[in-house]
């Protein structure tokens, strides 16, 4: 019985062994072990190429970060340009809005690099973590892959042992199925992924480029306006500051020519009294003699022409009025040879400023050295010659001289090269009397004449036509 009873335990010992043994081989049949090759661990980018990716994304990313700085500076910029050139400032602003949209593109262009990238080293990433996770299972399925049943069987320490190396086999075939299905997933997405973002990156980085050459072209023009700009901004303050001190120092002639004429009507009053005077005198003392018809005619030619002079200045304190209104006195040309008027008396209209400046002659002419001739007969009664021939600067007529040619007109003649007379001549219509010139605020040469009534700048065309 004892004997029977091992026999029965032993071969009940070797069935239930080869019940087992058949479960494990149909478990072992089903078994994927031998499906996972030594390939699969191969496969996928290496770490290298992660990293390259990696540094790629981070360059996209520093360089979309600094495009999208760009762009916000650009919209400062364009705030800070606003200002009282309009025309110029216009032009600027169209470029500007073109270089914020295209510094925009070229920010996103990076930032869709960068993503894409993003995703292709997630993909990556989580491929070579699910290979991981396989070859250590796979590591363990290789220790028992060339074993049979009965050798896990013998190596077990126990029955025990046993079983539970089986189930411990049983339950790494299971994950092992799950495993490989996230494995073949992870490698889908890699791949799908590696496509698609690597391609999407390159033709991101296509664009960038692209945009990047266009900035590069658009920053060349702009720069050039920003030159011209600045350029002319200077130019135009220095324009605006010459001009109101022109305008200062006209006004300031006003008054000096109307004491300059006062002051040489006083005078001819003075010399015509003493002259009448002493010839009332001389015709009391040689009112028997009739020998003095030399002395007298002398006399008279003098005492005729200041006492004309005298009537004259007279005359301006009644006329002054009509004169300022009427034209009483027909001028000869002072620029002869060029009857042009460049710029005429009045209002002008600046450009750019957008604002009404006077101007309080008119220009003629335009060659250095040209005579300039006195518009009418007259005494010189002001000459103003800084340094002779030379653009001082200092004073915004240059070179010139001023007329009085009785009723109260007086001519002025600017930015002279050369002045010929001094004050105090007395010239005639036509005589030369200065060279044109470029002296004091003057871009080029011409003559700047004015004409003044009572010390009131009027338009000088009516005279002189
Ligand atoms: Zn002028």
């Amino acid at each position: 019985m004892v004997l029977v009873t091992d026999r029965m335990k032993r071969s009940f010992a070797v069935l239930l062994c080869i019940a087992i043994l058949s479960g494990l081989f149909s478990f072992l049949g089903r078994k994927p072990v031998k499906a996972v090759s030594r390939d699969f661990l191969s496969y996928s980018p290496t770490q290298d190429e992660i990293d390259d990716a990696k540094r790629q994304r981070d360059e996209a990313k520093r360089k979309a970060e600094e495009a999208s700085e760009m762009v916000s500076e650009l919209k400062e910029k364009k705030g800070e340009l606003s200002g009282e050139l309009a025309e110029l400032q216009g032009l600027s602003d169209e470029q500007m809005a073109q270089y914020e949209q295209i510094s925009e593109d070229y920010a996103a262009a990076l930032m869709a690099k960068e993503e894409a990238l993003d995703e292709y080293i997630d993909s990556q990433e989580n491929l070579i973590h699910k290979r991981e996770e396989y070859a250590e299972r796979i590591g363990i399925m290789f220790a028992y892959e060339n074993k049979s049943t009965l050798e896990i069987l013998l190596d077990s320490e126990s029955l025990a042992g046993f079983f539970t190396n089986l189930e411990l086999i049983s339950l790494i075939g299971e994950a092992d199925l799950q495993m490989i299905d996230q494995l073949t997933i992870a490698m889908d997405d890699a791949e799908l992924k590696s496509n698609y973002a690597l391609k999407e990156a390159e033709d991101m980085q296509a664009i960038a480029e692209q945009k990047q050459e266009e900035l590069a072209e658009l920053r060349r023009r702009i720069g050039v306006t920003e030159e011209a700009l600045e350029e002319t901004s200077t130019k135009l303050s220095r324009w605006e500051e010459e001009e109101s001190a022109f305008q200062d120092e006209a006004d300031r002639l006003d008054d000096e020519i109307r004491r300059l004429q006062q002051e040489k009507d006083e005078e001819e009053r003075r010399k015509a009294s003493l002259t009448a005077t002493a010839a009332a005198q001389a015709a009391q003392s040689t009112s028997s003699s009739s020998s003095s018809s030399s002395s007298s005619s002398s006399s008279s030619s003098s005492s005729s022409s200041s006492s004309s002079s005298s009537s004259s200045s007279s005359s301006s304190s009644s006329s002054s009025s009509s004169s300022s209104s009427s034209v009483s006195m027909h001028m000869t040309w002072p620029y002869p040879g060029d009857y042009t008027v460049y710029s005429p008396f009045g209002m002008r209209y600046h450009p750019i400023y957008h604002y009404d400046k006077m101007h309080w002659g008119v220009d003629l002419g335009g060659e250095y050295g040209n005579p300039i001739v006195a518009a009418a007969d007259g005494t010189v009664i002001k000459v103003e010659e800084p340094v002779e021939g030379q653009n001082t600067g200092s004073i915004n007529y240059g070179n010139y001289c001023v007329i009085d040619h009785g009723n109260g007109i007086a001519t002025t003649y600017a930015h002279c090269r050369d002045v010929y007379v001094s004050v105090g001549d007395y010239v005639v219509a036509g005589q030369t009397i200065a060279e044109c010139g470029s002296t004091g605020t003057s871009t080029s040469p011409h003559l700047h004449f004015e004409v003044r009534v009572n010390g009131e700048k009027v338009d000088p065309v009516p005279y002189i036509s």
